[in-house]
């Protein structure tokens, strides 16, 4: 897919293949992870479901010990795949649903195809994955949506999330006029969710929770534009070329890959991630909104 809010139109082809992590070195780079005590991983892409080593990489996740482990997909391959994933150690999954018009979400992601991705929903529902939806709200494209997308996920078992679209990359830029915010979104839902402050989880991202008004679902919201979430942000993000980013937003990083390939010992690596880490920006930093973050590719990083 290439999806409006991620490339600008001509940007359509895939990342080079040359480069990319091998199965064999993610799992130097996870080892290292966990001696660091990280307990938490996310695949995101691009689109992880692409790569043909995703689901060894989920294995290797899950006997290193990794106590979460999370992929955000477009869900159009992942109907034959789900099985194979949640038996390797697949917990949960987060799928872009932006649309349930058929028309819609062709155009949104420049071609993707609605069927597909509602297959692969319900197979990782049977599956017994922990699901979430999220829907990048565009004005004028699915803000009238909104409703419809919340049910629908509560019906199939998904807690549904709603994101104000970030000016991170040129594709995010573009779009910044369609922009609805957090609070509109707030009002747009009114019917359906409870009046009470958006709660955090603990130590889980960004999103802030509502519950509907039977008491009985949530519904999530992440204000990348109108009210940062920076401070106390823990991600850090590796590419698929083995580059550390400390930040969605700063299109730069340290490159791991070469150390990884000449047999570089663990501890090296970990000093690397520390550093990485130090890159960090201060509380004060506005990531989605920094002029740092329009250079960002996000095919090459994962939202
Ligand atoms: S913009 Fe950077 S610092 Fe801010 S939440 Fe995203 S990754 Fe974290």
């Amino acid at each position: 897919m290439a999806c409006v809010y991620c490339r600008s139109p001509g940007q359509e082809s895939f990342a080079p293949r040359a480069g990319r992590l091998t199965q064999a070195e993610w799992a130097k780079l996870l080892e290292a992870l966990r001696e660091l005590g990280v307990v938490r991983v996310r695949l995101t892409g691009g689109e992880p479901l692409l790569s043909p080593e995703v689901t060894a990489v989920v294995r290797c996740a899950a006997d290193l010990g990794f106590e979460d482990i999370a992929l955000t997909t477009n869900a159009s391959r992942l109907s034959p795949m789900a099985g194979a994933l949640k038996t390797a150690g697949l917990m949960r999954v987060n799928v872009s649903l932006d649309s349930l018009s058929s028309a819609r979400f062709r155009e949104l992601t420049r071609g993707g195809q609605l069927s597909a991705v509602l297959a692969g929903i319900s197979a990782a529902r049977s599956q017994g994955l922990e699901l979430r939806t999220n829907t990048v709200v565009l004005r004028g494209q699915n803000d009238g949506e909104l409703e419809q997308l919340a049910s629908f996920a509560w019906e199939h078992s998904a807690t549904p999330r709603f994101l104000e679209v970030m000016a991170v990359g040129q594709g995010g830029c573009d779009v910044q006029g369609a922009l609805v915010s957090v609070a509109e979104m707030r009002t747009r839902l009114n019917a359906l969710l409870s009046d009470g402050l958006a709660q955090p989880e603990i130590d889980r991202g960004p999103a802030r929770y509502v519950t509907s008004r039977c008491g009985t679902y949530r519904a999530g919201f992440i204000s990348g534009m109108t009210q940062s979430f920076c401070e106390g942000c823990d991600r850090l993000r590796v590419t698929s070329t083995g580059e550390v980013r400390a930040c969605l937003s700063m299109p730069v990083g340290l490159q791991l890959a070469d150390l990884v390939r000449s047999g570089a010992p663990r501890t090296v690596l970990v000093a690397k991630f520390l550093e990485a880490w130090g890159g960090k920006p201060a509380g004060d930093w506005v990531g989605c909104g920094s002029p740092s973050a329009r250079a960002v590719t996000m095919r090459a990083v994962g939202g």
